[in-house]
């Protein structure tokens, strides 16, 4: 038990490189800075054909691209009629963020909330990505949250997207979300009326709801994008992103596939878990790959009911606690830290994550058995400048015979004609083409206009660069909570953001309620000092400029300090959280009605 109890309760940390450490064997910095100049024209490489920026993608999946936007599984929503009613808090999305918070709101003995969701039930991305394979790469007792208060403990230690789906449902139930829920139905405008001082939500179900409070909880990376490829509407074959994976076609276990040729765009962390479930199925697999994702061992294994059985209640909240803290340091090692340059610090932390990415490469020359092969899938960057992945059967499966690596070079596909894929002058003939080109990032206000007291329009007022509080309040926009956006801390756990927030919108609702407050909206000096405090912390590195093009740093473009994710610690966010809520009137202007 001793080992196995040690391995679940250690929280994951997947880029903590410990620098001060000084390897027995370590190579000259020469072969550092050679490697980071095969880095540097890799990344070059690719900005040459594609230049920095979103535009090589759209997220416009409207006339013959529809298709790829449609609901595979949305034919559980029923017909309704019209809503034209009033709710006390509306969430707009249906996923974690939402039955986060829902679930602190109800704590707090808030009746009256509503979930609008696009998809026709709960769980947000779980909803969505459904495809062969799907997990989660954070350990599930991190991952899942409410797990205290639901009693439920995950199944393994990564788990199954199928599981996580099950696991929103029944936390829908436990909290009773279902009675006020719209599913199948998009919010199209939000707009605050000052006279009322409500927002009035209008959705494409033709809905007109007031709340007093909106939560934008419409995740991430919620809305499918296509790489802007020639000829993608002239192929004759079938074709699915991955977050619409279509059943009927390949068969609930892929059986359709095994005597279809098919082809993958993509080589991102969704395609790493489907392209290992793909390659048994399919009678041919063509693997289209611009950029390798970094692949490291995934330790999994099943929750030890042993284990299970000793949790005390609190257990999770208690694990929390701990990342929070960090890992623990000790006295000699932060006396090294600090008796080091910023200079000697950025370099040893370059030559560990170099030292890292070696190691991955090292893992693919002894699992790949084909050379040429083995080297296409290295990855050459720094690792975290794109997502790692981990999976212990995704390079296996290019040792397969019917599964080919399409190496495009950085180049990416350019062209698809009726039969497939065409790239130097090979034409890759496909039955099935399944795109795995990701996600349009970050948007608040997906499908929807968001327009706050001086008729401004959201995402009008960000394009002069975002300005929030605390990533979760913008001042002109009262009583409307921000999830999951930017200015907002990053974390590798995503529902550790989420949940942080969650509490802190619940507590601000739970104040307004209760001090005969009506409205609540942050200053502009909050929201001024919020700005510089993202500000100040952003990089001492270049990473957005060194790091190759990917959705972490904006596909290479340029961007203003301000618009992106805080940089601070977890802590140090909490921090700021703690402290603005024990001194509210500092940083908001209230109504009273
Ligand atoms: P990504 O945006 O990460 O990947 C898109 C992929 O499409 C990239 O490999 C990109 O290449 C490639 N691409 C784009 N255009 C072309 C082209 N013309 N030809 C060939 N390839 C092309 O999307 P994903 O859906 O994979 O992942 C999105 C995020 O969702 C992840 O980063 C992660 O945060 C989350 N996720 C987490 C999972 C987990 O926990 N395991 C699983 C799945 C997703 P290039 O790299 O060159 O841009």
């Amino acid at each position: 038990m001793g080992v196995m109890a040690n391995k679940q309760e250690k929280p994951q940390n997947v880029f903590n490189f410990d620098y001060t450490r000084d390897g027995q064997e370590r190579p000259p910095q020469d072969y550092y800075e050679q490697i980071k100049e095969k880095f540097a024209s890799e990344r070059d490489l690719r900005l040459g054909y594609r230049p920095p920026g979103t535009d090589n993608y759209t997220s416009d999946l409207t006339g013959d691209l529809a298709k790829y936007a449609v609901d595979p599984y949305g034919h559980a929503v029923e017909d309704r009629e019209a809503l034209n009613d009033e709710v006390e808090v509306l969430f707009i999305g249906g996923g974690f963020s939402a039955l986060l918070t829902s679930a602190r709101l109800r704590e707090k003995g808030v009746e009256s909330i509503r979930i609008v969701e696009r998809g026709a039930d709960v769980g947000g991305t779980w909803y969505w990505n459904r495809y062969p394979g799907v997990a989660c790469d954070v350990v599930a007792y991190d991952y899942l949250p409410l797990l205290d208060e639901t009693g439920y403990v995950p199944t393994r230690h990564y788990a199954g997207g199928q599981e996580i789906y099950e696991y929103c449902k029944m936390i829908a139930e436990r909290f009773n979300l279902y009675d006020l829920a719209v599913f199948g139905t998009t919010v199209t405008s939000t707009i605050w009326d000052s006279e009322s001082e409500t927002w009035i939500v209008e959705t494409d179900q033709g809905d007109t709801i007031k709340a007093r409070f909106v939560v934008c909880a419409n995740g991430t990376l919620s809305k499918p994008r296509l790489a802007k490829i020639e000829g993608v509407e002239t192929f004759g074959g079938y074709s699915f992103h991955t977050s619409r994976w279509d059943y009927e076609y390949t068969g609930a276990e892929l059986e359709n596939l095994k005597d279809k040729r098919v082809g993958i765009i993509g080589t991102g962390a969704s395609a790493v878990q489907a392209i290992p479930e793909l390659g048994k199925a399919a009678k041919e697999l063509y693997v289209f790959q611009r950029t390798p994702s970094s692949i490291d061992v995934r330790d999994d294994w099943e929750t030890d009911p042993e284990w299970a059985s000793t949790l005390q209640p609190g257990w999770q909240a208690a694990r929390r606690a701990r990342a929070i803290e960090g890992p623990q340091v000790s006295d000699a090692v932060r006396a090294r830290r600090e008796s080091m340059s910023r200079e000697e610090k950025i370099q040893r932390q370059e030559n560990a994550n170099i030292d890292a990415m070696m190691r991955i490469h090292n893992r693919i020359d002894e699992i790949v058995e084909d050379p040429a092969t083995a080297e296409s899938l290295k990855p050459w960057y720094m690792l975290m400048c794109k997502r790692p992945c981990f999976h212990n059967e995704y390079l296996p499966t290019f040792n397969r015979p019917s599964v080919t690596l399409v190496d495009t070079e950085g180049k990416g596909v350019t062209q698809i004609n009726e039969s497939g894929p065409e790239f130097n002058g090979v034409q890759y003939e496909v039955d099935v083409l399944i795109y795995a080109t990701g996600f349009e990032v970050q948007q608040t206000g997906i499908y929807n206009q968001i327009i706050g007291e001086d008729g401004l329009d959201l995402n009008a007022k960000y394009s002069n660069g975002i300005r929030t509080l605390l990533g979760i309040h913008s001042q002109g926009y009262p009583n409307l909570f921000i999830m999951g956006g930017y200015q907002a801390f990053f974390a590798f756990n995503l529902t550790d953001v989420l949940n942080s927030q969650g509490e802190h919108i619940a507590d601000c609702i739970d104040f307004v309620r209760q001090n005969g407050i009506h409205s609540l909206d942050c200053t502009h000096d909050a929201e001024e000092r919020w700005v510089q405090e993202v500000i100040d912390h952003r990089g001492k590195t270049n990473r957005n400029r060194d790091c190759t093009p990917g959705y972490y740093n904006f596909e290479g473009a340029d961007n203003r300090r301000q618009d992106g994710n805080y940089n601070g610690t977890m802590k140090q966010y909490l921090g700021h959280m703690s402290e603005i809520r024990e001194n509210m009137a500092d940083h908001f202007v209230f109504t009273h009605r």
